[in-house]
């Protein structure tokens, strides 16, 4: 997520993964088994919802239907079924809005006990995928991440965790320029001068976000953005592999796949992340340095 750098450091280093629960950068995912019970001492908002095809909101404060926000959100998961031709209406995502941070913070501290502090929350359970969030200013980007994580989390069976964040955070990104993150793009375009490499391998190995840095949500992001855009057989390979995700949970490795077709597909991440440092115009730090 494009954050304030204090809290994508924050997202970036407290998930974690582990039996019966996978959290997934800003969002968590519950799997069968979850050992947390929650403690509903703060109460979550019911006083008005709103049914917006796949999306059921469920808020403190009234919206209309004909919010732009629901648009968005609609217009998103079209987006998302179409570039990554997933089903549409496999299942309901719940978002519950809080009406201030407050509230918000009070049912996430209670219920799920232990969580660091963030500002919206996918969890995935057998019986709902909800997101967890609060009005504010980032509430469009905000939405727009763990919505798309609701997405494909209806439709697939399960998502490598890297693959994940990297599709969220691809499509939190509104408006005309194809899920172009521009700060990533400097910050990467001004890593790989000073050696840095990608290693996509290594995104794949991990498990626990805890493990994860900044620079891995941009590498991440980087690489869905390259199979998308960059290379005709890279998006043929995420395509096939999203379409077996639909029938199985783990179809193997994705970078086995790349690299059948480009041995040297890291290269060529390379070079495309090359083409892209003219995004954007924000002073940044090295990725290297993050
Ligand atoms: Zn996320």
């Amino acid at each position: 997520m494009t954050h304030p750098a204090s809290s994508v450091t924050s997202i970036a280093t407290s998930s974690t993964r582990y039996r019966g629960v996978s959290i997934v950068g800003c969002c968590l995912f519950f799997f069968i088994g979850c050992q947390w019970t929650g403690r509903n001492q703060a109460s979550l908002p019911t006083r008005h919802s709103v049914q917006a095809e796949q999306l059921l909101m469920l808020s403190d404060i009234r919206l209309s239907k004909d919010h732009p926000l629901f648009q968005d959100l609609n217009e998103l998961r079209l987006d998302v079924a179409r570039q990554l031709h997933l089903p549409l209406d496999k299942g309901q995502v719940v978002v519950y809005l809080f009406s201030d941070e407050d509230k918000y913070s009070r049912y996430i501290e209670t219920t799920f006990p232990g969580l660091p502090p963030r500002r919206a929350y996918f969890v995935g359970t057998p019986d709902q995928l909800a997101v967890y969030t609060y009005w504010g200013d980032h509430i469009q980007e905000d939405l727009r991440h763990e919505f798309t994580h609701g997405l494909l989390h209806a439709a697939l069976k399960d998502v490598p965790l890297w693959l994940d964040e990297g599709i969220a955070e691809y499509f939190e990104i509104a408006g005309p320029n194809s899920g172009v993150n521009p700060e990533y793009a400097q910050r990467l375009a001004q890593a790989i001068p000073k050696g840095w490499r990608p290693n996509i391998r290594r995104l794949e190995d991990l498990e626990n976000v805890r493990e994860m840095n900044r620079d891995d949500y941009q590498e991440s992001w980087a690489w869905v953005h390259f199979m998308l855009h960059g290379s005709p057989d890279g998006q043929i390979v995420l395509l096939d592999y999203l379409r077996e995700l639909q029938a199985t949970p783990n179809p193997g490795r994705l970078s086995d796949r790349l690299k059948a077709e480009h041995p040297d597909v890291e290269e060529r991440l390379l070079s495309y992340l090359a083409t892209m440092a003219t995004f954007g115009t924000a002073s940044v730090s090295s990725a290297s340095e993050l």
